[in-house]
This record gives C-alpha cells, sequence and structure tokens, in this order.
C-alpha cells in the first residue's frame, strides 16, 4: 500500500515463540488462545492466506487487520478487511494497523506486524501532491477508478 510506513515485523518474535515451544518451555495452551471476537473477526473481516499453521499444520492461517488511531473515533480497534485499507488511507490522515494471524483449528494467534496508513504518508514521498484532495474525495464516496487514475498517472 502506498502510504504504508513504520512497518514493524514480528516475525523474529514469532519464530522464538515457536522456538519455546518445540523446547517445551512454553505449552501449546500458551499459545493457542484466540479469544472468540478474534476468531469472529477472522472468520468476518480475516484475510485467508496460504500459510500452514506452524502448530496443528492442518489448517491455512488467516490475517486480521485492527485498525487504531484517534481519528477512527468509535471504529478504533475494530477488524478491518483488507480491501477497505486503502480507502482508509486515502480518507484519514493516520492510523495504525495491527495484522494478527490466526489459525481457526487450533486457536494459534500472533501478532505479525504493524504499520502507519493515512494521507500524511503521501506528503513524504516526492510526488502525489497536487492530486491528494481529488483522489482523497473519491475514494471516500467508494468508487475504484481514482485508485486506478492514480496508478496510471504515475506510470
Ligand atoms: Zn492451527
Amino acid at each position: 500500500m502506498r502510504t504504508q510506513r513504520q512497518m514493524v515485523d514480528y516475525s523474529l518474535r514469532k519464530r522464538a515463540v515457536l522456538r519455546e515451544l518445540l523446547a517445551g518451555r512454553v505449552g501449546t495452551y500458551d499459545v493457542c488462545d484466540a479469544s472468540p471476537y478474534l476468531k469472529n473477526a477472522a472468520r468476518y473481516h480475516g484475510e485467508p492466506t496460504d500459510e500452514r499453521c506452524p502448530i496443528c499444520r492442518s489448517e491455512n492461517l488467516t490475517r486480521v487487520h485492527y485498525i487504531y488511531g484517534d481519528e477512527l473515533k468509535q471504529s478504533a480497534g475494530q477488524a478491518r478487511t483488507l480491501a477497505e485499507l486503502p480507502v482508509l488511507a486515502m480518507t484519514l490522515r493516520e492510523f495504525q494497523v495491527f495484522v494478527v494471524e490466526v489459525c481457526l483449528g487450533c486457536d494459534w494467534n500472533h501478532l505479525v506486524e504493524q504499520y502507519l496508513l493515512g494521507r500524511d504518508g503521501l506528503a513524504e514521498g516526492a510526488e502525489g501532491g497536487p492530486e491528494q484532495d481529488a483522489v482523497g474525495g473519491a475514494a471516500a464516496s467508494g468508487t475504484g477508478a481514482a485508485g486506478r487514475r492514480r496508478r496510471e498517472a504515475q506510470r
């Protein structure tokens, strides 16, 4: 996503957890503790992946995107589909995205990464100044044409 910035990758931490598990220093009940809320979010807003669950190896992982930020008001802390994020990113100045992977089979869950999205990221780039307002307005009205036009303009 174009406005994505300040990405923090938690894959090292995930590997450390899996190592601890293999070594028997933590039990599966410690790491497979997805809450009913998280599992519901995964079912209704989650993004399926091709990645096998590292614990049960029988289900593919689902990624849930949680959004946080003052501008979101009552929506803060809610899960959003991946498709909804670019629209929000053009509407809002800045919000935080937390990506959590969940296995609906065994309840394994882990924070994958976090990053910032929003129009403030456009100002940091070298290009894309004057068209910001037009794109933001079109995105808010829910048309996909503006995004396509913008990508073509950049070529
Ligand atoms: Zn699993």
